[in-house]
C-alpha cells in the first residue's frame, strides 16, 4: 500500500476517524483489520487516527492504535504538532506516559517552535508538563545491565532496573517518599546493591550534562536521587534501626514549629553538592534558596520539584506532610492542620508531630475565631451598604429607568449601523 498522503483516505479509514471520536474500541478494532485500512493514514490536516485519540483524550483507542503499529513520531500536522503534544494538550496523563513508552520524542518543536512539555504548560496541563520532563525510558537504564566494552559484569545487576526504574520515574521528590520506595524493595535496601544503583545515578547524570543536548533538569534530578541513595547506603551501614532511622531524621521536625530542619540541609546541601558548577538550572536554584532562612517558604524540596517537574503550587494544602504524596485527605483529628496519605504516613510522623499538634490546635482556632469576627463585621457592614444603597436608588427610581431606556437605545444604534 502506498505512503499516506494528506486526506487521501479510503472510505474505510474515513469511518476509521469517526470511530475514534466515537470511542468504540471494538468496532476501530475491527477496521484496522481491514484491508483498506492504513493505521497511519492521514486526514486532511495531516493528523494520523492515533494523533485524533490522544487529542480526544481515549487511553483504550491509543492503546489499540498503538498494538497496531501507530508511529507514535509521525510528524506531518500542518502546524507540525506530534502525538506527544495532542496527549499534552488533551491533559491526560496516563496517554501523556503511553506516548512516552511508546517512544515518543520528546524535543521535537511544531512550527511556532514548541516542544509537547512546553504546549502542555501553555495550556495550563501542568501535570503532563510533570510526566514529560520526568521520563526516562526504561531502556537507558537497561543499557546499564549489560556488560560494556571489557567489564566483567553490568554496572547495574539486571534484577534492580525494574525497582530503581520506579525511583527514578517517580515524581515526588520528597526524600521520606524517596527512602519508602527503597525500603518497601528487599532487592534496594540493601547496602551494596543501592551503593551500585548511586553510582549508575551519577554516570546517567553526567551523561545528561555530556551530551549534545544537554539535558540539566534531568541531570538535577539523577544527582539528587544519588544523593538519597548514598544517604541511605550511609544509614543501612551505620545505623541499627537502618532505613527507618533515616525516615525518622528527615521528618524530625524543630521544638518550636515543627518545621523538619535536617530535611531542609539535607537538600540543600545536595543541590550545592551538583557536581557541574557551570550548570545555569544549578545557579538559578542557588540563588532562590540561598537568601531564605531555613524554616520559611519556599523550601528547597517545593524549590527543587518546581526546577525539575515544573509542578507549580506545590505549596497547597493537599500534600501529605509525611511523604509529600498528592491528593492526601486524611487530617489529623486534633490540630486539623497536617494532612496524610492514610495511617502509615500519620505514624510515621507521629513522633515528631506529637510536640507541636496542641500548639498548632490552638493557632488554628485562633485564627478561626479572627476570621469570624471579621466576617461578622463585614456582613454588619455590607447590611448597612445595601441598606443605603437601596434608600438611594428609591429616590431615584423614576429617573433611572428612563435614563436607561435611553441609554439602550443609544447602544443599539450603533451596533445595528455596522451590521448594516
Ligand atoms: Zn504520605
Ligand atoms: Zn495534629
Amino acid at each position: 500500500m502506498s505512503a499516506p498522503k494528506k486526506g487521501d483516505l479510503s472510505p474505510s479509514e474515513k469511518e476509521l476517524f469517526e470511530v475514534i471520536t466515537g470511542g468504540n474500541v471494538q468496532e476501530a478494532s475491527r477496521l484496522l483489520g481491514c484491508k483498506d485500512v492504513r493505521v497511519n493514514c492521514l486526514d486532511e490536516y495531516g493528523m494520523t487516527p492515533l494523533m485524533h485519540a490522544a487529542y480526544k483524550g481515549k487511553a483504550d483507542m491509543c492503546k489499540l492504535l498503538l498494538q497496531h503499529g501507530a508511529n507514535v513520531n509521525c510528524n506531518q500536522h500542518e502546524h507540525g504538532y506530534t502525538a506527544l503534544m495532542f496527549a499534552g494538550l488533551s491533559g491526560k496523563t496516563d496517554i501523556t506516559a503511553m506516548m512516552l513508552d511508546a517512544g515518543a520524542e520528546t524535543d521535537v518543536v511544531n512550527s511556532v517552535g514548541r516542544t509537547a512539555a512546553q504546549m502542555a504548560a501553555f495550556v495550563g496541563q501542568h501535570d503532563c508538563v510533570t510526566v514529560i520532563n520526568n521520563f526516562f525510558s526504561r531502556a537507558r537504564l537497561d543499557y546499564y545491565t549489560r556488560a560494556q566494552g571489557l567489564e566483567k559484569e553490568p554496572k547495574l545487576p539486571p534484577k534492580l532496573a525494574g525497582p530503581l526504574h520506579k525511583v527514578i520515574m517517580s515524581t515526588n521528590l520528597n526524600p521520606v517518599k524517596m527512602v519508602l520506595l527503597v525500603k518497601e524493595n528487599p532487592l534496594l535496601a540493601e547496602a551494596e546493591a543501592l551503593d551500585k544503583c548511586r553510582r549508575v545515578m551519577e554516570l546517567i547524570c553526567e551523561k545528561c550534562i555530556k551530551q549534545q543536548d544537554m539535558n540539566e533538569v534531568l541531570a538535577m534530578k539523577m544527582h539528587y536521587i544519588s544523593c538519597v541513595l548514598h544517604k541511605c547506603v550511609a544509614f543501612l551501614r551505620d545505623r541499627e534501626d537502618k532505613l527507618d532511622g533515616l525516615i525518622k531524621c528527615l521528618l524530625k521536625g524543630r521544638d518550636t514549629d515543627g518545621f523538619p530542619v535536617f530535611q531542609e540541609k539535607f537538600i540543600r546541601e545536595s543541590i550545592r553538592k551538583f557536581p557541574y558548577c557551570d550548570a545555569t538550572l544549578l545557579q538559578q536554584l542557588v540563588r532562590s534558596i540561598a537568601p531564605v532562612e531555613i524554616g520559611n517558604d519556599p523550601t528547597a524540596l517545593s524549590v527543587l520539584t518546581q526546577a525539575i517537574t515544573g509542578q507549580v503550587g506545590f505549596m497547597d494544602t493537599e500534600f501529605c506532610t509525611s511523604c509529600g504524596e498528592k491528593g492526601a485527605e486524611k487530617r489529623c483529628s486534633i490540630c486539623k492542620v497536617v494532612i496524610y496519605c492514610d495511617q502509615t504516613c500519620q505514624k510515621l510522623h507521629w513522633f515528631t508531630h506529637k510536640k507541636v499538634c496542641k500548639k498548632l490546635q490552638a493557632q488554628r482556632e485562633k485564627h478561626e475565631a479572627e476570621v469570624a469576627k471579621l466576617r461578622q463585621q463585614q456582613n454588619k457592614e455590607n447590611a448597612n451598604a445595601v441598606q443605603e444603597a437601596t434608600e438611594s436608588m428609591e429616590g431615584l427610581s423614576v429617573k433611572t429607568n428612563s435614563e436607561g431606556t435611553e441609554s439602550e437605545k443609544a447602544n443599539c444604534v450603533p451596533i445595528t449601523a455596522a451590521g448594516n
